[in-house]
């Protein structure tokens, strides 16, 4: 390491590249896988309690290496247990990180970038632009961060010393999903993600199955066929429209993959897919693209497509001037009615953590807000768009 270089984040190596990394300062490979389950099993912070290292290996890695996982600026928990962490992502700009828990599971969505270049009209996100890709070790930082903060809380105790008493929806469950559906289009920042992925999968690592791992995207066609060779986990893709029309409008990257080609890219995702589907994520906005006339084209268009899905219908989480509402519940219903009366299993998202602006990237972009977007509207004269819901 040369002088003054900061240490090596440990957190951000694939375990084919921490053995490489670890043989590289002559110890066994076995080392490595040992090293892996102290990082993200015991949820290590430091070098000094992992007791079956020897002393002299422990002290090259205080000096060498380091255990950083993204720094927490706000924590807050829903009343109804969904717990939002807004992390620092550095020179004013911030991402999220957002623990749902359910009766059978506890999912953690995860952020890929500090902001978004997709610009989804409907997306908060968007409105801090787009900062930067976040690093692997800051992408799976959020998983390592969220089981050590969670394990914390099931651990508390109250004023009486008793232990705490679970949120509703158990609240206390460990992480037991991922969803790669936080702030940013992961499929633009491949290269970071794909190690995050190995290590979320890695039985020395998090050992989730690919089932339980959840890419979402926007509909990058050429990543898609590329994750279906390095690292098939489960597909969702943010559909929304069911035209090229709409599309093109609700999600621009649609111009440069119009829907013939996502269709086919989710077609042969399906070949390497770990669940015999796609879900179609598909956001209803009042009036825009909740009719049944248009009900009737998506059930055409996946039909037509021969695409093995299902949809999962979400209510829109409005913020300030975003120009689009909440499709009303009824029409919501009607909606998937249509939907499942065609033979799709079709659910409609339970909204959660609304009393902690849990709308992805609505925390963000206070704190933008707070810091550097007023400039950039300033200086390129526009009021920025973009809230995934
Ligand atoms: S919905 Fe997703 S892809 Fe679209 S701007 Fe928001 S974060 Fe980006």
């Amino acid at each position: 390491m040369p002088a003054g270089s900061p240490p090596v984040n440990l957190l951000g190596f694939s375990p084919q590249a921490l053995e490489g990394w670890v043989v590289g300062l002559g110890e066994k490979p076995f080392r490595a896988r040992q090293l892996l389950k102290w990082l993200h099993q015991q949820r290590a912070t430091g070098f000094n309690d992992m007791s079956n290292l020897a002393k002299a290996f422990r002290a090259q890695l205080s000096e060498k290496a380091s255990i950083r996982a993204p720094e927490v600026i706000q924590d807050h928990i829903s009343a109804d247990g969904t717990r939002k962490w807004l992390l620092d992502a550095g020179a004013g700009n911030a991402v999220e990180t957002v623990f749902i828990p359910e009766d059978d599971r506890g999912t953690l969505c995860i952020s890929s970038q500090a902001g978004c270049t997709v610009a989804c009209p409907f997306c908060s996100t968007g409105r801090q632009g787009f900062a930067r890709n976040l690093s692997t070790a800051e992408i799976v930082g959020q998983l390592h961060l969220a089981n050590r903060l969670l394990a914390r809380q099931a651990h508390r105790l109250d004023s009486q010393g008793q232990p705490a008493r679970a949120t509703p929806g158990q609240a206390l469950a460990p992480v037991s999903n991922v969803v790669m559906m936080g702030m940013g289009e992961p499929l633009l920042n491949y290269e970071a993600l794909v190690p995050a992925l190995q290590l979320m999968l890695h039985d020395d690592a998090y050992g989730l199955s690919r089932r339980r791992v959840t890419v979402s995207t926007s509909g990058v066609v050429p990543m898609i066929d590329r994750l279906a060779q390095d690292c098939p986990v489960a597909l969702a893709v943010s559909l929304h429209a069911p035209n090229d029309a709409l599309r093109d409008q609700l999600v621009p990257l649609n111009k440069k993959y119009p829907l013939r080609e996502l269709m086919a890219a989710c077609r042969r995702y399906l070949a390497a897919a770990p669940r015999d589907f796609i879900t179609f994520e598909y956001v209803m906005l009042r009036g825009v693209n909740d009719s049944a006339v248009q009900a009737r084209e998506l059930i055409a268009l996946v039909t037509n497509a021969e695409v093995q899905c299902k949809f999962n219908l979400i209510p829109f989480n409005p913020f300030p001037n975003s120009g689009y509402q909440r499709s009303e519940y009824r029409v919501a219903c009607g909606f998937a009615d249509r939907l499942t009366e065609a033979g799709f299993v079709t659910t409609i998202r339970k909204t959660r953590g609304q009393d902690i602006d849990a709308a992805c990237g609505q925390l963000a972009g206070d704190i933008q807000d707070r810091t550097q977007i007023t400039q950039r509207i300033a200086v390129h004269g526009r009021q920025p768009s973009c809230v995934r819901p």
